[in-house]
């Protein structure tokens, strides 16, 4: 396999490419317009500005991977890739358009990837012209630096389907571990009830944003607090985990926190929107409440 193709260009998708060129993959990198592929590949470069200022990456190997990514305004140069990833927006109607209309995407022979935090990949698989050519591959945020894959098979995912996979992630440089396709996965399931009742708590007045997040920090030896994590990773996505984890199991130890869908409603995604439970305007964040 020599090219992939990827399918949203947000901060998943951006670095899902980044990883990949530099690995020596050709990368398709596509969005809902060709404009966000193209300002996405703008912020791979400056990514891999950085690396080159820091002496980290030669200033040729930054061009080289730029050189070999391409951004798309349509999923047919596609055809030629081996392994398309879909990273679009974690909702199910969005994903399952894009594995319909790949499956009219003629000549196209690729296993298809999807990096949902949280759907069931037996259920997205129905979408996808050969669901024994289907898998999930769950990149962590951000990617360049984290060095795990999960991959999930769905019921009907092909031994070389998951080989495939594995020799992509392998050259990456992850670790692979394997997940069943139940609701989160392995990380997600762990992590998103710990974030959520960081909501809880802040919406119930436990404590500050500052003091959730300098309690997990330095009382749990965490790297960073869960509501910094929470910014990081998009509310919008949080919260969308959270309730495929509580419609999937019923269980309403999941159900989301009042003031986690709250802060969506208001559109403060989080890092990506410079407004979360930090603002990001600055150029330090700083707590809301
Ligand atoms: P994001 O909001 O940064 O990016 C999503 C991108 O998808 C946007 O650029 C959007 O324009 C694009 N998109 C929406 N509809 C599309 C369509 N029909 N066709 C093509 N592109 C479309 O979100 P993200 O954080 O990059 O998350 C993307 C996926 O990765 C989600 O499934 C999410 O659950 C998963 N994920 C996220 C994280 C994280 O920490 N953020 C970690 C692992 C997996």
């Amino acid at each position: 396999m020599q090219a992939i193709g990827v399918i949203g260009a947000g901060q998943m998708g951006a670095g899902i490419a980044q990883v990949s060129a530099q690995a020596g993959y050709r990368v398709f990198l596509a969005d809902v317009a060709i404009e966000r592929a193209t300002a996405a590949k703008d912020g791979i470069a400056r990514q891999l500005g950085r690396l080159v200022e820091k002496e980290k990456l030669a200033a040729e190997a930054r061009d080289v991977a730029l050189g070999r990514i391409e951004p798309v305004g349509a999923f047919e140069p596609m055809a030629a890739a081996g392994l398309i990833i879909e990273a679009a927006t974690e909702r199910e109607d969005i994903k399952r358009a894009i594995f319909a209309k790949l499956g009219n995407v003629r000549g196209h022979q690729a296993v298809l990837a999807s990096n949902t935090s949280s759907i069931p990949i037996t259920r997205l698989a129905q979408a996808s012209p050969d669901p024994k050519r289907f898998i999930g591959v769950h990149f962590f945020n951000p990617v360049p630096l984290m060095g795990l894959i999960e991959v999930i098979s769905g019921l009907a995912t092909a031994t070389e389907t998951v080989k495939l996979v594995e020799t992509y992630a392998k050259a990456l440089g992850k670790r692979v571990v394997h997940a069943n396709d139940a609701p989160g996965f392995i990380v997600n399931r762990i992590l998103l009830p710990m974030l959520n009742e960081a909501c809880f708590a802040l919406g119930e007045g436990v404590a500050t944003i500052a003091d959730i997040d300098a309690a997990c920090q330095l009382g749990l030896n965490h790297p960073m607090g869960p509501l910094t994590l929470a910014d990081f990773i998009g509310l919008d996505t949080c919260l969308e985990i959270c309730r495929v984890l509580h419609d999937s199991t019923g269980d309403p130890k999941y159900r989301p926190a009042p003031l986690l869908v709250k802060y969506v409603e208001a559109g403060w995604y989080g890092r990506k929107t410079k407004r979360g439970f930090y603002d990001y305007s600055g150029d330090t964040p700083v707590p809301t409440r």
